[in-house]
């Protein structure tokens, strides 16, 4: 039986990174850049007010106070989206409105509460103000040239702020992987529908797909086969539209467990089996170039599988960077059968600033409600017959990728 270690190295070195896509910038978020950003402008390009008020010479404004006002002329008024035509002139003043171009001359503004205008034409500056004052000078944000977003950034809403405010509709980026999930077993029936005696709900169709969404792929396909030969082939013989294939249930040595086979025989197991606690009968395979992972049907073994071997594999193939690894604390000793590599459901946190890891007490493989507690998988080495509370262990965080609290710090 192959170790956690190998089998993951088996699938990232057989599994590719996507082909990198021109996608709009609607569409870009959470996905990864595949080509460097260079700014082929200034940002902003032209010089702007901050505030509203008015655009000065500020020389114009000195000793100006609320009680020696400076009478300055109005001589334009300048509001967003219009280029002023007419360069400013001494002792005058242009009106000018929060992100207007700054006519060509002034050198300052004084924002409307610091001025009192007349109706005769004249507004009263009652605040000195300093060259520079609320303006925003061209390229302030970013220089013409400049290297803004590197390739491998993760897309988040300010990087897709740059992407816009530079010119840019769309973008070079790794996209999502389109991933097909096919539920197996006579026992399932939809949440919705009535359960007959024997019958179990399905729900790895529904948390596969959302662990899918959560790791950045999107679902193409969702389909369900009994345990018959010719229904698991035809749910997995038309594949096409897929980056990546998930099934479960059926992987086991039960009379029933058909999918191992139903893989072989429309495509080719790569390996089965791994020295892993849930999860030890996954297979991994392909069908025709889509690789395919044969989850078991438990339905903490399906999760716990997904998240050792089918996120990481989702990141490589768009593009992320191989997952931080975490250590906590055991807050309790721990029994461990050795021979396989065990992720208990656990609580982490952070205690008194240090990272602590809880197992919770619930570990039954059918037992959705461990998951639910839990925030992270605590990892038990295969070597190890106990762990001592106090122990350092790796935990698999099942928290937002970098959404970790600070006592965790990757290693
Ligand atoms: P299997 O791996 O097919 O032998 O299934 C192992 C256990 O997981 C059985 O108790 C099944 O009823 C249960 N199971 C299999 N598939 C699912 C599913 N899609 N949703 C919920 N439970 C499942
Ligand atoms: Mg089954």
């Amino acid at each position: 039986m192959r170790s956690v270690d190998d089998a993951l190295d088996r699938i990232l070195q057989t599994v590719r990174r996507l082909e990198p896509r021109a996608l709009r910038l609607a569409d870009l978020c959470g996905l990864v850049l595949a080509e460097n950003i260079v700014a082929a402008e200034d940002l902003p390009p032209v010089a702007n007010s901050a505030m509203d008020g008015y655009a000065v010479v500020a020389a114009d404004t000195n000793g100006a106070a609320p009680g020696t006002p400076r009478a300055l002329k109005i001589t334009d008024t300048i509001s967003a989206g219009c280029s002023p035509d007419r360069a400013l002139m001494a002792r005058c003043a242009a009106r000018i409105m929060t992100g207007a171009p700054l006519p060509e001359g002034a050198d300052a503004i004084v924002r409307v509460e610091h001025t009192v205008s007349g109706d005769d034409g004249a507004v009263a500056i009652q605040q000195a103000v300093s060259a520079g004052r609320d303006v925003r000078p061209a390229g302030e944000d970013v220089r013409c040239g400049e290297m803004v977003l590197k390739r491998g950034t993760v897309l988040r809403p300010a990087e897709i702020a740059m992407l816009a405010a530079l010119g840019c509709p769309s973008a070079s980026v790794f996209p999502h992987p389109r991933v097909g999930i096919v539920t197996t077993g006579n026992e399932l029936v939809d949440p919705g529908a009535h359960v007959p005696p024997g019958h179990v709900r399905d729900s790895n169709r529904y948390s596969l797909a959302a662990q899918v969404v959560s790791s950045g792929g999107r679902v193409c396909f969702s389909r369900r086969a009994s345990d018959e030969m010719g229904a698991i082939e035809e749910a997995l013989s038309d594949s096409s539209g897929a980056d990546l294939i998930l099934t479960s249930g059926g992987v086991s040595v039960g009379d029933f467990d058909l999918v191992t086979d139903g893989i072989a025989r429309v495509g080719r197991i790569h390996f089965s089996k791994v020295a892993i606690r849930p999860g030890k009968p996954l297979v991994f395979g392909e069908i025709r170039g889509t690789p395919i992972f044969g989850l078991p049907g438990n339905p903490v073994s399906s999760m716990v599988a997904f998240e050792v071997f089918v996120r990481p594999t989702l990141d490589q193939m768009r593009g992320m960077p191989p997952p931080p690894r975490f250590m906590g604390r055991l807050a309790k000793s721990v029994e461990h059968k050795a021979g396989r590599r065990s992720y208990l459901r656990a609580r982490a946190f952070a205690e008194n600033g240090a990272a602590v890891v809880h197992p919770v007490s619930a570990q039954g493989t059918g037992q959705i409600s461990s998951l639910v507690q839990a925030n992270a998988l605590a990892v038990i080495p295969e070597d190890r017959d106990r762990m001592e509370s106090g122990e350092l262990v790796e935990i698999v965080p099942l928290w937002p990728r970098g959404s970790e609290p600070e006592a965790f710090q990757a290693v």
